[in-house]
């Protein structure tokens, strides 16, 4: 379910862009926490990252992981490499 929270914030000349506290107490974000971005056709997703949790070596995507030689690798980093 989408959770529209109508609030806008401007990404500053340095690429900055900051969080509203709305959101951040409504997912339970806090100072310190990790968040991975994923891009889905013209949005931008941002999800919690857990690093102890693993994630892809590559790009720290945590879902879709394979295991290759005790390496999390994601689905689309597969992908890459084997194109390449
Ligand atoms: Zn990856």
């Amino acid at each position: 379910m989408l959770n529209w929270t109508k609030e806008v914030r401007i990404i500053s000349r340095e690429g900055y862009l900051v969080i509203p506290a709305f959101t951040r107490r409504l997912l339970n974000i806090e100072k310190g926490d990790a968040l991975a971005f994923y891009v889905d056709e013209n949005k931008i997703i941002l999800k919690r990252y857990n690093p102890s949790h693993g994630g892809c070596g590559f790009c720290g995507n945590v879902e879709d992981l394979i295991n290759i030689k005790n390496k999390q690798v994601c689905q689309n980093c597969l992908q890459i490499i084997k194109k390449n």
